[in-house]
C-alpha cells in the first residue's frame, strides 16, 4: 500500500467509500487532515456511574422528563421480542444489586441474540417513568468487559445524516495512526512549555479519545492556540504571495516640489467643494492613505468607521488625489443605489477640477457601457464608480492604481481579486494595485487582527460635528397611537420617515434574493410585512395624506433606484422597506425610523439601520417595536437604547452571545474553525499571534521552524478553502 499523507483524500482510508465521502464533504471534510481536525463539539460524560437504587422515583410518578443514568448491571430476565407489536420491541430487565429497571429497544433487530440472561452490561441512557415503572428506551448498552474506564467520556461530533459519532471515531483513529506524525506544531516553544502542551498528535488523540473531560478541555485549548496561529499568521504568510515581491505604482511622488502649482490649485478647489472641514479622525485616516500611496508597496488598508462617520469622504479624496496624479481609481459599491449615491457625492466634489467620474452599473445601457469602457481603456476616465458590473472580464484599464471596496464583506475575496489583478512584471515582480477597504462593521481590534490578518487599519471613531444624538425607544405595539402621533408631528414639520419591516409580503416568495442582504426569510404571520404596513398607513386618517412607498431587495433595479431617488428628493415622505436600506442610503431629512418586529434583527443590523437617520442637524428618533419577551431580544433592545456607539455595541454583543451575530464568520470569509471560538478565545488569539510575530521578526532557528510549520499546516488546512471563498 502506498504511503498515506495528511493531504490525501479521506477515501484513501479503509472503510470510507463514495457514500461516506459525500457525507463527509457536507461537513467540509475532504482530506485526512480535515478529518483529524474535525474534533468533537462536545462530550458525553458517562464516567459518573450511578445505581438504580439511588434513583429516587418517589416524586417522579409518570414523569416524562428523562434523567441521565450510567450503571453496570446483570440481565435478569430473558430478552424477548414482542412480535405482535409493529415496532418489534425487545425488552428485558437489568438488576444492579440495588434495584431493577426495564430496558426497551425499538427497531433494533441487531440486538436480539447479542444479549442473553446473566450478561454483565454497561448501560447509559435516560430513565423515564412509564405506568409507574422505571424504564429506559433505546439506551446505549455494551457488554461490561468491553467497556474500559477511559472509554466513558464519549466524543459527540457535529454530524450529517447517515454518519454516527462511532463512524467518525473509527476513521479518526486510523487517520491519526497513519499520519499523526506528520502533524507539525505551530505553537512557539515558550508557550508550549509554559502551558504544558503535548505534541500535536497527542493533542488530537486527547481531543478525540479523552480519558476525562479535563483531558478534552486541555486538548481543545492547545488546538485552539494552534488554529488561531494558523489563521492569524498563516493567512499573512499565505497572502504575501509565496515570497514573490508585489509592487504597485507610486501614486503620490515624494519630494518637496513634486506637486505642481496647477495640481495644488485643483486640489484646493476639491477641498473647498467639501463644504466642511474633515474631522481629526478623517484627517488621520486620509493621511494614512496618502502615506501608503507614496510607496510602491501595495496598500492593504482597512478603514473602519461607524455608519455616518465619514468614510466615504476619505475614500472620495483618495480617489481624487489618484486621479489628479493621472492614474485611475475604482470604487466598488455593493448595490446600485449606493454606487449612484457615491457617484453624485463625488461628482459634486470634482466640480471645477476639470475631471469627471464615470458610473457603471449592471443596468447601464449597452451603448453607454461601451462608451464608458472605452473611456476606461483610454484612460480618459480616471474616477470610476460602479457595482459588480465592473468585475467583468472585458474591462481593461489604462493605468489602474487604486481599488476601493465599500462594505467589503459583501464582495467575495475572489471577486475583488479580479480587480487586484496581478500581472507579472519583467523583473519577476508582481504588479499589483493599492487596495483600500471600508467597513462599517465595528470590529474590536483583537478580532480584526485575526480576520484581516495583515491589513493595516485606520479607525474613524469621532462623528462629524453638529450631529444630534439619536434617541432610541423600545415600545410594543400597544403604543401604536403614540407612534402614529409622533410620525404625524414629524411629517407635518416636513421631515421624512423610514419604516423597516422584517418581511416583504405574506407568502415570502420574493424574499429569496434579499437573503444575502440579511433579510430574514421564513413565514410567520405575526410579523408585519412591508405590504401590510403600506396598507395600514394608507388607511390611517392622519397619515394617508403623506405619500408612502415600498422598497425591497427583489424589486427591479430601476424601480428601486427611482424610489430611493424620490425619497431623497422629498417626494416620498414615508419609506416602507426591508433591510435593503441598511447599506449607505443618505437622506439627512429623514429623522424618524420605526423598526417593526425589531427582535427579528441582530444587533448589528439594528445599528446599521439606525445609522440611516441622524444624518442632518435635526433631532432624530428610532423606535424599536417588538412584542418579544425573550431575554436575548430584551437585552439587545436595551443596548440599542443605551448606546449609539457601534464599537461599544459590538463589544457588548460579543459579551452577550458571541461573535456569531456581528461577525458571521462566513460573512467575513473566515474558514470554519474547529477548536477555537472567536468569542471566548480572543485572548488566546492576541497572546499567540503576538508571540509568534515577535519570534518571526527576531529571526533564528525557532522563527524558521514556525515559519515552515505554519506555512505547511495552513496550506493543508485552509489554503484550498481560501480559494473557494
Ligand atoms: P459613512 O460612509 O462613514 O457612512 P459618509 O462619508 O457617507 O459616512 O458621511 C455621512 C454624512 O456626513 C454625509 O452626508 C457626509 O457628507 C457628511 N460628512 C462627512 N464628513 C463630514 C465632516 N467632516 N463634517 C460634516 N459632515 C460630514
Ligand atoms: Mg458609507
Amino acid at each position: 500500500m502506498a504511503a498515506i499523507h495528511l493531504s490525501n483524500p479521506v477515501t484513501d482510508l479503509y472503510g470510507v467509500g463514495p457514500s461516506a465521502e459525500e457525507k463527509l464533504a457536507k461537513l467540509d471534510i475532504y482530506t485526512i487532515y480535515d478529518l483529524i481536525a474535525f474534533i468533537p463539539w462536545r462530550y458525553d460524560d458517562w464516567s459518573n456511574v450511578g445505581s438504580i437504587g439511588s434513583f429516587d422515583m418517589s416524586d417522579r410518578f409518570d414523569d416524562n422528563t428523562g434523567y441521565d443514568l450510567s450503571f453496570r448491571g446483570t440481565i435478569c430476565t430473558t430478552p424477548s421480542v414482542n412480535i405482535t407489536s409493529k415496532k418489534r420491541p425487545l425488552t428485558f430487565f437489568v438488576n444492579d444489586g440495588t434495584g431493577r429497571i426495564k430496558l426497551t429497544f425499538f427497531n433494533s433487530p441487531y440486538l436480539s441474540g447479542k444479549f442473553s440472561l446473566g450478561d454483565e452490561c454497561f448501560i447509559h441512557g435516560q430513565v423515564t417513568i412509564f405506568k409507574g415503572q422505571m424504564q429506559m428506551v433505546n439506551p446505549y448498552i455494551e457488554k461490561a468487559e468491553k467497556i474500559t474506564d477511559d472509554a466513558l467520556v464519549r466524543p459527540v461530533y457535529h454530524l450529517t445524516a447517515g454518519l454516527t459519532s462511532n463512524n467518525i471515531s473509527k476513521w479518526v483513529a486510523t487517520a491519526i495512526k497513519l499520519c499523526g506524525d506528520e502533524l507539525l506544531s505551530c505553537i512557539p516553544k515558550s508557550i508550549a512549555e509554559q502551558k504544558g502542551f503535548v505534541s500535536p498528535k497527542e493533542a488530537y488523540m486527547m481531543a478525540h479519545f479523552p480519558a476525562s473531560l479535563e483531558d478534552a478541555r486541555r486538548a481543545r485549548e492547545q488546538l485552539a492556540y494552534e488554529e488561531l496561529i494558523l489563521l492569524g499568521i498563516g493567512m499573512k504568510l499565505y497572502s504575501s504571495g509565496h515570497g514573490i515581491k508585489e509592487v504597485a505604482e507610486q501614486v503620490i511622488p515624494s519630494g518637496p516640489n513634486a506637486i505642481s502649482r496647477d495640481l495644488a490649485v485643483k486640489w484646493n478647489q476639491i477641498k473647498s467643494n467639501l463644504g466642511f472641514a474633515l474631522t481629526a479622525d478623517q484627517t488621520a485616516a486620509f493621511r494614512d492613505v496618502q502615506t501608503d500611496l507614496m510607496s510602491t508597496t501595495p496598500m492593504n488598508r482597512l478603514i473602519q468607521g461607524d455608519v455616518g462617520s465619514g468614510k466615504t469622504m476619505v475614500a472620495a479624496l483618495s480617489m481624487m488625489i489618484t486621479a489628479l496624479m493621472g492614474k485611475q481609481a475604482v470604487l466598488l459599491a455593493p448595490t446600485s443605489v449606493l454606487a449612484t449615491q457615491h457617484y453624485k457625492t463625488i461628482s459634486k466634489l470634482m466640480q471645477g477640477s476639470g475631471m469627471e467620474p464615470v458610473l457603471l452599473l449592471g443596468k447601464t445601457k449597452a451603448s453607454e457601457k461601451t462608451e464608458i469602457k472605452d473611456k476606461i481603456r483610454s484612460g480618459e476616465a480616471r474616477v470610476i464608480i460602479g457595482t459588480h458590473a465592473l468585475l467583468t472580464d472585458d474591462i481593461s484599464f489604462k493605468d489602474l492604481a487604486l481599488v476601493i471596496a465599500d462594505e467589503q464583506h459583501r464582495f467575495g475575496v475572489k471577486q475583488r481579486e479580479k480587480l487586484l489583478f496581478k500581472d507579472e512584471g519583467p523583473d519577476g515582480t508582481i504588479k499589483s494595485v493599492h487596495n483600500l477597504v471600508m467597513t462599517a462593521t465595528p470590529i474590536p481590534r483583537t478580532l480584526a487582527m485575526v480576520i484581516y490578518g495583515d491589513m493595516a487599519t485606520s479607525v474613524i471613531r469621532e462623528k462629524p460635528k453638529g450631529r444630534q444624538e439619536i434617541t432610541t425607544w423600545f415600545v410594543n405595539s400597544k403604543k401604536s397611537k403614540a407612534i402614529e402621533e409622533m410620525m404625524s408631528v414629524k411629517l407635518a414639520a416636513g421631515e421624512q420617515v423610514y419604516i423597516v419591516c422584517a418581511k416583504i409580503d405574506k407568502d415570502e416568495t420574493e424574499a429569496g434574493s434579499d437573503y444575502l442582504l440579511g433579510e430574514p426569510v421564513g413565514g410567520d404571520d405575526s410579523v408585519t410585512s412591508v405590504f401590510d404596513m403600506k396598507k395600514q398607513i394608507d388607511s390611517m386618517s392622519n397619515l394617508s395624506q403623506y405619500k408612502s412607498a415600498v422598497l425591497y431587495g427583489s424589486m427591479k433595479e430601476k424601480d428601486k433606484l427611482e424610489t430611493m431617488e424620490r425619497f431623497i428628493a422629498g417626494d416620498i415622505k414615508i419609506l416602507i422597506s426591508t433591510t435593503v436600506i441598511e447599506v449607505g442610503v443618505d437622506n439627512p431629512n429623514a429623522n424618524v425610523m420605526i423598526i417593526m418586529d425589531a427582535d427579528r434583527f441582530g444587533l448589528s443590523t439594528l445599528h446599521q439601520l439606525r445609522g440611516r437617520i441622524g444624518r442632518g442637524d435635526k433631532k432624530s428618533y428610532c423606535l424599536l417595536v417588538s412584542e418579544s419577551r425573550s431575554e436575548l431580544a430584551l437585552s439587545r433592545m436595551k443596548m440599542m437604547c443605551e448606546s449609539s456607539d457601534g464599537f461599544e455595541l459590538a463589544e457588548k454583543d460579543l459579551d452577550l452571545r458571541g461573535p456569531g451575530d456581528f461577525y458571521g464568520t462566513r460573512q467575513h470569509g473566515i474558514p470554519t474553525l474547529r477548536a477555537a471560538n472567536l468569542y471566548t478565545d480572543m485572548k488566546i488569539a492576541t497572546e499567540a499571534t503576538e508571540a509568534v510575530n515577535r519570534i518571526i521578526e527576531a529571526g533564528g532557528e525557532e522563527a524558521e521552524r514556525l515559519n515552515e510549520s505554519i506555512k505547511k499546516m495552513f496550506e493543508l488546512r485552509f489554503a484550498r478553502k481560501m480559494e473557494q471563498l
